[in-house]
Parts: structure tokens; sequence; C-alpha cells
């Protein structure tokens, strides 16, 4: 399972891969599956569709690792867009905007006319959003990639929690240094959403094995909810489902000062059983034209997404 995950990850980054996956007419369908479409209006009538049934949403429009600035600025255009479509149709309160700074320009390369680098442009654009959302009564989160982007995004982070300080981020259980981000994220009111991790990193950096994986998971979950912030519990996995419930009981929280959250059309079952016992749950709907980085994670995170894929392949053969 961890070279299969390993291949698909690094098939992932080869653009003749890209090109035949995505050219493929079989993979639109088992794309529909995990993102609601390409559109505003799209992920728009998916929101509402699942507030009608309790469920919260975390919104992310498809695309990183932009190395151009036109794209960039696009994207945050397109965040902006979607703020005010939730707003015209009443559905803008309480929804949550999901954003990857490599989208927004993190990856740019510094230039003479942008000598601070890529960041410092994510940063902008970031802010941009932020402002937008939180004027229209939304929030907003931060994804978090891969290992070597870390140290930027919290930096990122403490500068929008400046003029936003609600605004939270993911951090990933695998990595050797989440203990050490999360003692400065349990502070008062810091929404922290806790993931496993899903991009392929070194063992120098993280655990590889799935069980310590998942011991760091419930070592990070404990101390998230035990401090003074809002945990935010990203995982499909039931047995974390389980825990985290457990440790919120311990802690005396009730729904209110934590939440989970689940990817769109993973577990739908699961999550609606968990709104109607009394659960916040929010979904993570991802939409756009620039699925490909996001689908190949899914694949890799579960043979049985691969395999949906590979018999839907051979189905059409
Ligand atoms: C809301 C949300 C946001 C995320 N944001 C980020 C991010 O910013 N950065 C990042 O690196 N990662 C992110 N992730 C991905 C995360 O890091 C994991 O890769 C992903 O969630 C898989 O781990 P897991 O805990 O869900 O379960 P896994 O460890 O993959 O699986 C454990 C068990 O969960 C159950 N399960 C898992 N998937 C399914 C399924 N499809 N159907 C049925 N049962 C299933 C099975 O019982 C499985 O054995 C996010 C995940 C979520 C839910």
């Amino acid at each position: 399972m961890f070279l299969l995950r390993k291949l698909i990850l690094a098939l992932s980054g080869s653009t003749a891969v890209r090109d035949t996956v995505s050219r493929a007419p079989i993979t639109k369908s088992v794309v529909d599956r995990f993102i609601p479409g390409e559109t505003t209006a799209d992920v728009v009538a998916a929101v509402v569709t699942l507030r009608a049934k309790g469920l919260q949403v975390s919104l992310d429009h498809l695309g990183e690792d932009t190395t151009d600035r036109t794209t960039a600025d696009a994207t945050v255009d397109a965040y902006l867009e979607l703020i005010a479509a939730l707003s015209a149709v009443g559905q803008v309160s309480g929804s949550e905007v999901s954003v990857k700074l490599s989208a927004v320009g993190q990856a740019l390369t510094a230039a003479p006319d942008l000598p601070a680098g890529g960041n410092a442009y994510a940063l902008s654009g970031a802010l941009r959003i932020a402002d937008a959302a939180y004027a229209a009564g939304a929030r907003m989160n931060l994804d978090i990639e891969d290992h070597t982007t870390t140290d930027q995004t919290l930096e990122v982070l403490f500068e929008l929690r400046r003029t936003h300080p609600d605004v939270g981020v993911a951090i990933q259980a695998m990595l050797l240094r989440t203990p050490k981000d999360l003692a400065e994220l349990v502070g008062p009111g810091s929404r922290v959403r806790l993931v496993k991790g899903a991009y392929h990193e070194p063992a120098s950096v993280a655990f590889t094995d799935p069980d310590q994986i998942d011991l760091a998971y419930v070592r990070s979950m404990k101390y998230l909810m035990n401090g003074k912030g809002y945990p935010m519990i990203g995982s499909h996995d039931p047995r974390m489902v389980a825990i985290a419930a457990k440790l919120a009981s311990d802690a005396g929280r009730g729904p209110d000062r934590w939440e989970y959250q689940m990817l769109f059309g993973i577990r739908p079952d699961e999550q609606e059983r968990l709104v109607s016992g009394g659960r916040t749950v929010r979904v993570y709907v991802p939409y756009g034209a620039d699925w490909y980085g996001y689908f190949t994670r899914r694949l890799a995170e579960r043979p049985a997404n691969l395999l949906f894929f590979l018999r839907s392949l051979a189905s059409r053969g």
C-alpha cells in the first residue's frame, strides 16, 4: 500500500501521465464523485444541497503550484466571485473558504519587480480573499501543502491573523515538527484543522508508518481538544472519528466548540449520521478545472478509490 501510494504520488508529477489521465473520457465521470463541478454555479448548487442536510461547508477553488501571476490573480478573483455568489443566495454566513497558498503565488520566484518573492505575493492575495470573506460573514482556512512550505504558510497565517484572528490552518499529524507547531496554535479561538497528511514526505521529516501516523494523530487531537482553540478533525477514519468524540467529551467540549471535517463524496452517509447525532460536520468541497493534483491524492490515499477508477476504465474498454 505504501509503495502504491508512493508510485501514484510520483506519477502525479509526470506531465505525460497527467495529459493521458486528464484526457481519458472516463476520468471525468470518476472525478465527478469527488468534485461537484468546475464552475461557481456548480459549487453554489452543492452548497445549497449540503446545507439543507445540516452540513457546513469549506470551499476550495482547485489549483496549486502556480508559477505565473496571471493564474495566481485569477484564483484570487475566483474566490471573490464565489463569496459574492454565496452572498447572493444567502449562503455566505457560516461558509468557509479553503485556500492553498501555492495557488495564489507562493511558488513564484523573486523577480526585480517582486523582490519579496512568492510568499509575499501569496500573502497579499490571501489577504484580499480574507477581507472579502470576513466582510461578507464567511471565514477562511489555509490548506497545508508539502513540508517544504510549512514555515512560509505559518508565516502567512500569523500575518493574516493580525487583521482576521479567526483564520484557520490545516496541520499534518504525520510531520515530526507538528507538536512544536501546535504549541503555537492552541491559543484562544485558534482554529486548527488536523489531518493525517496527503503528501509523500521523507522519513527525515515525517512518520511514514501508518500506525505511527495514527498514533501521532491521536496525540495531536488530544492536545488540541485540551487547548483553548477550536479543533477541526479532518479525517474519514472511523477510529479517529470515535476517539475525537471521546476526547471532546473528556475535555467538556460541546458540539459548538469543535467539528468534524470530511471531503466531498467520501463517506457521505457517515457525514449525515454524525449530523443527525448532533455533531458539527463541515464538508470540504473542491471545485474548478484544475482537479488533477487533488484527484491523484485521493487515489493514492485509498486502494478502493484507485480500483473504482481502474474498474471504470476497464468497463469502458
Ligand atoms: C476536510 C479535509 C481537509 C484536508 N486538508 C488537507 C490539507 O490541507 N493538507 C493535507 O496534506 N491533507 C489534507 N487532507 C487529507 C488528509 O491529510 C488525508 O490524506 C486524508 O484525509 C486521508 O486520511 P484519513 O484520516 O481520512 O483516513 P485514511 O488513513 O486514509 O483511512 C483510514 C480509514 O478511514 C476510512 N476511509 C478513508 N477513506 C475512505 C473512503 N473513501 N471511503 C470509506 N472509508 C474511508 C477507512 O476505514 C480507512 O481504513 C484533508 C482531509 C480532510 C478530510
